[in-house]
């Protein structure tokens, strides 16, 4: 096992990482900014290297930084969380090059997912159910793409190939609409990332977002640990996911999840991995795989009983997986409220000082946060301050269970979307269970129409 890992990342994952290692028995260094001296990993952590200010392109975007508080550290491995670097296949590279272990997948793994267009054609061609679509990138032939859109069926979707964070994308309806979506999201794909190629897909219209974990060792070993419905969200960020995925059967999780480590194997994966998919009317369209760790992995640990951080570390140190598919059944539902600091109705970033905290607790309640009484939530980074995770044997307890928490939780001093949590714990449509991916935002828009 390794002996000393840094954590290049910062807030509740940094701490969750923390955990894993000390689990583990391996010393840890947390790289932070300036700003995040406070951070409770950072006091935990065996050493600790402030690695630049407080902005993310000068701190946690930092590779030569990175690399060098590896150096002067002496660790072993570098564990890249989820977002900054964690699907950055020249940092992976990076760090291997420089003869770290970079714990995730291998570095033409995460540079093949991260082109949309050959992560489809590869997926394809191992099998995995996607959605029609232009099977490779548009050209700059109008007459064509119509043909394209036409034998798709409209309404269809210009999809940037290096796209992400939802962004890069333009629905259109009909014929007249599509070469001037096609160039607008051409130039905005070239603008925000660098890269113009874009390409055609079915737009779904009431889809819900089904995905599937893996694990794989990239010795032979691959299994998956079921579903999570992450369909509640806003502005394509998730804020509610659960697991198991609400009318999924045994049979539909065990078809779609053997697709997944059959892919898997065929792609030499390894490491933690998630299949995004969408879903509707009983059928699966892959839509990308992500290659690291989710913000909401602990709904399925809580199922599964199974620590996905370790595995990941255990699968980086060179270890065969030790866990059978056959051994692994879920057990129980569990639902996770990602906490931001925000307005809860405008959505407003509300950094700030907390000035009373009074986390909840009790049977099948999980806290994964960074925050305390008198943490000062900085206002450089993403406005997420942790996730609660309600457990129970069914769905119902694991909703009543969250109602609670939520009413105990205090987070005084700055704004939180708690009371938008509360509100949703109680939704009926939410209750049963099943919504798709734009029930949140009609909801909101709602609500917002109805003040006016
Ligand atoms: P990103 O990398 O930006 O997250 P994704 O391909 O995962 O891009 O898509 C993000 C979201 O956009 C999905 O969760 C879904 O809400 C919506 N979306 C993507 N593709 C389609 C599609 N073909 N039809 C309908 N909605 C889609």
């Amino acid at each position: 096992m390794f002996e000393k890992i840094v954590i290049a990342n910062r807030g509740e994952i940094g701490l969750r990482i923390l955990r894993a290692c000390n689990e583990l028995g391996i010393r840890t260094v947390a790289v932070h900014s300036s700003a995040d001296r406070d951070l409770i990993h950072v006091r935990l952590a065996d050493e600790s290297v402030c690695i630049g200010p407080p902005s993310s392109a000068e701190s946690y975007l930092n590779i030569p930084a990175l690399i060098s508080a590896a150096e002067v550290t002496d660790a072993v491995a570098i564990h890249p969380g989820y977002g900054f670097l964690s699907e950055n296949a020249d940092f992976a590279d990076r760090v291997e090059k420089s003869g770290f272990v970079f714990i995730g997948p291998r570095p033409e793994t995460i540079r093949l997912m991260g082109d949309k267009i050959e992560a489809i054609k590869a997926m394809k061609a191992a099998g995995i159910p996607c959605i029609p679509g232009s099977d490779g990138p548009l050209g700059e032939d109008p007459e064509r793409n119509l043909e394209i859109a036409r034998s798709i069926g409209f309404p269809v979707l210009i999809k940037a190939a290096g796209g992400g964070g939802g962004r890069g994308m333009r629905v259109v309806h009909s014929d007249a609409a599509l070469a001037n979506a096609v160039s607008m999201t051409r130039s905005e794909a070239e603008a925000a990332f660098g890269n113009a190629t874009v390409y055609m897909e079915k737009y779904l219209e009431n889809p819900r977002h089904i995905e599937i974990q893996v694990l794989a060792d990239g010795q032979g070993n691959a299994i998956h640990l079921g579903e999570r419905d992450c369909s509640m969200q806003r502005r394509h960020q998730k804020v509610i996911e659960e697991a198991p995925a609400p009318g999924i059967t045994e049979e539909q999780r065990n078809r779609i999840g053997a697709q997944c480590v059959k892919a898997c194997l065929e792609t030499g994966y390894r490491g933690a991995g998630t299949f995004e998919f969408l879903y509707e009317k009983g059928r699966f369209y892959f839509i990308e795989m992500n290659t690291r760790l989710q913000v909401e992995h602990p709904v399925t640990e809580m199922v599964y009983g199974i620590d996905i951080v370790k595995e990941q570390i255990r699968i980086a140190a060179g270890e065969p997986l030790a866990l059978r598919q056959s051994d692994i059944r879920p057990n129980g539902h569990a639902i996770e409220c990602r906490i931001n600091a925000e307005d809860a109705r405008t959505f407003t970033p509300s950094p700030g000082t907390i000035t009373q905290y009074h986390p909840p607790g009790g049977p099948g309640i999980r806290i994964d946060s960074h925050i305390y009484n008198g943490y000062i939530v900085p206002p450089f980074y993403d406005s997420m301050i942790g996730k609660v995770i309600a457990y129970g044997h069914t769905r119902e307890s694991a909703i009543a269970r969250m109602r609670m928490a939520l009413t105990e939780f205090i987070i005084e001093g700055i704004k939180t979307n708690l009371p938008l949590h509360r509100d949703l714990m109680h939704d009926a449509a939410f209750q049963a269970g099943g919504t798709n991916i734009h029930y949140l935002e009609k909801k909101l828009a709602a609500a917002a129409a109805a003040r006016e």
